[in-house]
């Protein structure tokens, strides 16, 4: 019997806007807040509000008495070339930070039974990815914490806030550590877009006999999700009783030119690869699923392939869309 009221923190973001219409496909009532509304079609939620999480009085609106469970999903968020470039740092800290320090005790004071925070992958530390072949990313190598980027702290941080609201105020608390989520309506231009969604853009803009700019010498691994096992993932620890950070990800571990060359065979095109300067994160990163798999009976496995097949397509289409209206 699933739960009345949910909210679900950062709605208008990628994986808020799916989460919200997996939940509602569930059968329950859905608020969604966010900033801004969803990009690229209409929100499923029963309730949207269009409010900045950093404001305590707009998270006790939202997190109201009556309100059974919280995704918070709510982030100050971006890829490599976001993240990464030490532009953003003094931001994304105080950003997400506050956003989770409103959220926590708005939750811990109110009636909500559960919350389940997104963490990331980000978190682990650097000294265990710096070789792309074999990274270490067990859920329990978080310690010694040496994040390599400010994100990851923030990340860290809001983890270590949200089991001590479970230690000192009784509320269930499920954090997830996503690695790298990608799909369709996810951002795919003007800064904050991850890797699948620019190389998807890249080889969709290119024409036969060009080349796509991949950053740094390509060499860099990692691991990449298909939003709809994500939020099977999420649902599934919602649902569980494991109260500790789990990886929620795919262990299927590529490099970035392995993964374009994929994109570069889904287009049909005949194009190459140039290799330029650029934010590149950890040396090598891939999920560690041996955990999530024992705990919850369960672990992503549909094939990378599948996925970008379904994201270039989108991609592709909207770049079509772009290009008609210039
Ligand atoms: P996203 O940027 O698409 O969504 C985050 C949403 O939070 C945005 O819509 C943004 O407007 C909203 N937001 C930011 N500040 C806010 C504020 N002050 N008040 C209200 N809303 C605010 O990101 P996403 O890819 O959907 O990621 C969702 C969560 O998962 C984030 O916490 C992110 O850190 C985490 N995560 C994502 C990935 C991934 O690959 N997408 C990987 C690891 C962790």
């Amino acid at each position: 019997m699933p739960a009345s009221r949910v909210v679900v923190c950062g709605a208008g973001g990628f994986i808020g806007h799916h989460l919200v219409r997996r939940l509602k496909s569930e059968g329950y009532w859905v608020r969604g807040v966010d900033l801004k509304h969803p990009e690229f079609s209409a929100t499923s939620a029963d309730d949207f509000v269009i409010g900045d999480l950093r404001e305590s009085v707009l998270c006790a609106e939202v997190i109201e008495s009556g309100v059974d469970e919280v995704y918070q999903l709510a982030a100050d968020m971006g890829g490599a070339g976001y993240l990464f470039t030490g532009e953003h740092d003094a931001d994304v800290l105080h950003n997400s930070a506050l956003i989770n320090l409103n959220v926590s005790r708005t939750a811990t004071k109110g009636a909500v039974s559960r919350l389940l925070y997104t963490s990331s992958a980000c978190i682990y530390p650097e000294y265990n990815q710096l070789d792309p072949d074999s990274p270490n990313c067990a859920e329990h190598t978080a310690y010694p914490a040496q994040p390599d980027s400010e994100y990851g702290w923030e990340k860290l941080f809001s983890e270590r806030l949200y089991m001590a609201c479970s230690r000192n105020y009784g509320i269930q608390v499920r954090i997830a550590r996503l690695h790298n989520v990608f799909g369709p309506e996810g951002t795919w231009d003007g800064g904050r877009e991850k890797a699948p969604a620019a190389i998807c853009r890249k080889v969709a803009r290119a024409e036969d006999g060009d080349e796509i700019e991949i950053w740094g010498d390509g060499k860099q691994t990692r691991s990449f999700l298909y939003i709809d096992e994500c939020l099977e993932g999420l649902r599934r620890l919602m649902r569980s009783d494991y109260p500790e950070p789990v990886n929620i990800g795919s262990d299927e571990m590529v490099t970035i030119n392995g993964m374009a060359e994929m994109v570069i065979g889904i287009s049909g095109k005949r194009l190459g690869l140039r290799h330029v300067p650029g934010s590149l994160g950890v040396a090598g990163r891939n999920s560690d699923n041996r955990l999530i798999s024992e705990k919850l009976g369960w672990a992503p496995s549909r094939p990378l392939i599948d996925g970008l097949r379904g994201t270039y397509r989108w991609i592709s289409s909207q770049v079509r869309v772009a290009v008609g209206a210039e």
